[in-house]
C-alpha cells in the first residue's frame, strides 16, 4: 500500500481506485449521455421487459471492459475527459434535433463554414455541454486515481475485463434472437449509441479522406459537343438554381395550405411534384445531383474522382460558372470560375460573411448582359439553411408571425419555427421569380432557362426530429422530398411539346435528373448523356433543337 503524506493540498482532493472510475464513467456514458438510444430501445423492445433490462446490463459490461482496459497511468484522465466531451456533444445534438452522427454528418460537419458552425454553438448548447462536458471532467480533474502496482493491477485487470467480457457476450446470447432482430429492423438504434457510433464514424471519416487525398479526377463527356446552335442564332442560357434546405411540403406550387410561392404561381413554370433527393445532407446531395451517377450508384468516392455536369458543360464550349452564397461548392466548381459571396462580404448583404440571396441577384442582370454565347451559371443559394432561419429573409419577408428569431429552436414554439421556415420559402420565391424576370427581360437577346432543385429538405419537429441528415434509409420524407422548379424561354419552350410534359409533372423525378435535363436543355450530344434521365426528352421532338 502507498503511504500518503499528510497536511499537503494533495490530501485535500478525494481519492479513487481506477476501477471503480472506470465503472463510474462507464455508468455515466451509457446511462447519461444516451437518452435518444434508450427512447428507441424503449420503443423497440417494450419496457419493462428483460431485453431491455439485458440490454442494459450487456452495453454497462462492454463500457465498463473498455474502461478498465484503458485505466492505464497518465492515460486514464485524458481518455476518460475525451468520451465524455464527445458524448455530452453528441448527445445534445442526438437528444434536441434527433440527429444521428454517421459518416455523411462527419463529413457536414467538417466542410461546414465557421458562420455555420456558429448557429449551432448556441446558449443551450453551452449549458449542456457545462453541465454533462466540463463538470464530470473537471471531477475527473480534481480526484487522484489509486493505480494498484503494475504486475497486480494487470492480473487484476485482465480477470475483471475478461468476466465482464463474459457478462456481455453471454447476455448477447441469451438474447440473441430478440436482439438480432430489433437490430435488423432499427438500423437507426446502434446508430444512437453513444460516444460509440460518433467515433466509429469519425475514424471511418478520418480513414476515408485519408485515401480519397490521392483520387485523380477521371474525364468524362470527352466527345460532349453542342449540336446546334439555336434557329435564331441566340445563346442559350441556363441558371441552374441549387436550391438550399427547402422541403417540398412547405411549397404552395405541391399544395402547401401557406401560400409560400406567390410569385412562381404567376410565372409560366413548371413544377414537378413528386421529386426525391439524393441525400439528406449539402456534403452528399450537392456533388450527387451534379454528378453522372444516379442516386443507386453514387458513393462520395466516385462523385470526387469523377469530372461532374459543369466539367461536362465546359468542354462542351458552354461558359460555366458558380456562384456560391453557401457553405462551398463541395469540388464540384474546382474547374471553373467561381464567385463566393461570403469570401466578398458586401455589406449590404452580408453579415459575418453570410449573405442573404439578394447578394446574387445584384450582379446577374450585369452577367447577363455580358453573354457572348452559350452560358450556364450555377447559383448555389443560401435559401433556408437552418437553424437561423430568420436569418435567411429580409425585413420584407416576415409575413408569417410571429417568428423564431434565434438559433435555438428549442426556446421557440414549434409554430414560430415553421413560420421562420416559410418566410425563407418566401424570399426563395422572389428570388427565383427575379431571376425567370431577368431571363424574360432579354429574350430578345437570348434563349432563357431556369431550373431549380433544392439539395434537400427539413424537418420542422416532425417525430422529434429537427433540422436534416438523417441517413437516408430512416429519412422522413421532409428531409427527402425537395421542390423541383423549371421555367423555360419561348423558344426553348417551342421545341418542347407542352401537353406532352404538362402530363408529366407528376412523374417520379429526382437528382438524377439533373445532370441530363441540363445536357438536354443545352442541346450538349455525349455519350454520357442519358434521354431517359432528361425530364424533358420524352416530349421533345426527335430532330432536336
Ligand atoms: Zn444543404
Amino acid at each position: 500500500m502507498e503511504s500518503l503524506p499528510i497536511a499537503t493540498p494533495r490530501t485535500l482532493r478525494p481519492v479513487i481506485g481506477s476501477v471503480t472510475l472506470s465503472l463510474i464513467v462507464a455508468f455515466y456514458l451509457v446511462f447519461v449521455t444516451n437518452m435518444t438510444f434508450w427512447s428507441k430501445a424503449v420503443e423497440y423492445l417494450g419496457a419493462p421487459s428483460t431485453a431491455l433490462l439485458l440490454l442494459g446490463i450487456g452495453l454497462f459490461s462492454l463500457f465498463a471492459a473498455i474502461c478498465v482496459t484503458a485505466s492505464v497511468k497518465y492515460l486514464t484522465k485524458p481518455f476518460f475527459i475525451l468520451l465524455i466531451m464527445i458524448a455530452a456533444a453528441s448527445a445534445r445534438f442526438m437528444d434536441t434535433f434527433g440527429t444521428i452522427i454517421d459518416v455523411d454528418m462527419i463529413r457536414n460537419a467538417a466542410q461546414t463554414t465557421n458562420s455555420e458552425a456558429g448557429h449551432l454553438l448556441t446558449s443551450g448548447f453551452l449549458t449542456h455541454m457545462f453541465l454533462f462536458g466540463i463538470v464530470p471532467s473537471l471531477l475527473i480533474v480534481l480526484v487522484r486515481i489509486k493505480h494498484r502496482p503494475f504486475p497486480q493491477k494487470f492480473k487484476h485487470n485482465i480477470v475483471l475485463i475478461l468476466c465482464l467480457l463474459a457478462v456481455f457476450t453471454s447476455v448477447g446470447i441469451a438474447n440473441i434472437r430478440t436482439f438480432a432482430a430489433t437490430l435488423r429492423q432499427h438500423r437507426d438504434l446502434v446508430a444512437t449509441l453513444n460516444p460509440a457510433a460518433p467515433i466509429f464514424n469519425a475514424v471511418r471519416y478520418v480513414v476515408a479522406t485519408g485515401a480519397e487525398k490521392n483520387i485523380v479526377v477521371q474525364p468524362i463527356g470527352t466527345d460532349a459537343r453542342v449540336i446546334a446552335p439555336m434557329q435564331s442564332g441566340k445563346p442559350r442560357v441556363t441558371i441552374v438554381v441549387a436550391g438550399e434546405t427547402a422541403r417540398a411540403e412547405n411549397f404552395s406550387l405541391g399544395g402547401y395550405d401557406r401560400e409560400t410561392n406567390p410569385l412562381l404561381a404567376r410565372q409560366d413554370i413548371q413544377y414537378f411534384t413528386n421529386t426525391s433527393s439524393c441525400g439528406t445532407a449539402t456534403a452528399v446531395s450537392l456533388p450527387c445531383m451534379f454528378s453522372v451517377y444516379t442516386r443507386a450508384n453514387y458513393t462520395h468516392r466516385k462523385g470526387l474522382s469523377t469530372e461532374n455536369l459543369v466539367d461536362v458543360l465546359s468542354r462542351a464550349g458552354i461558359k460555366t460558372e458558380w456562384w456560391e452564397n453557401n457553405t462551398g461548392s463541395k469540388g464540384i466548381a474546382d474547374r471553373i470560375a467561381y464567385t463566393s459571396f461570403s469570401d466578398i462580404n458586401d455589406p449590404r448583404f452580408c453579415k459575418n460573411n453570410e449573405c442573404i440571396d439578394d447578394v446574387a441577384l445584384d450582379g446577374l442582370g450585369a452577367w447577363l448582359d455580358g453573354v457572348k454565347g452559350d452560358s450556364v451559371l450555377v447559383i448555389h443559394q443560401q435559401g433556408s439553411h437552418g437553424p437561423a432561419y430568420y436569418l435567411r429573409y429580409p425585413e420584407k419577408f416576415r409575413r408569417f408571425t410571429p417568428d423564431c428569431r434565434t438559433a435555438e429552436l428549442g426556446s421557440c414554439s414549434r409554430q414560430e419555427v415553421v413560420n421562420a421556415y416559410d418566410n425563407s420559402l418566401l424570399y426563395t420565391d422572389y428570388i427565383l421569380s427575379s431571376v425567370i424576370d431577368m431571363l424574360k427581360a432579354r429574350e430578345d437577346k437570348m434563349a432563357g432557362s431556369m431550373i431549380y432543385m433544392s439539395d434537400h429538405g427539413e424537418s420542422l419537429g416532425e417525430r422529434g426530429l429537427y433540422l436534416h441528415g438523417a441517413p437516408y434509409f430512416i429519412a422522413p420524407s421532409q428531409q427527402t422530398q425537395i421542390p423541383f422548379v423549371l421555367w423555360t424561354g419561348k423558344e426553348t419552350k417551342a421545341g418542347i411539346d407542352q401537353a406532352c410534359q404538362q402530363a408529366t409533372l407528376n412523374d417520379p423525378r429526382s437528382h438524377d435528373n439533373l445532370f441530363h435535363t441540363v445536357l438536354g436543355l443545352m442541346n450538349v450530344s455525349t455519350k454520357v448523356y442519358e434521354p431517359a434521365l432528361d425530364a424533358l426528352a420524352s416530349c421533345r421532338p426527335r430532330t432536336g433543337s
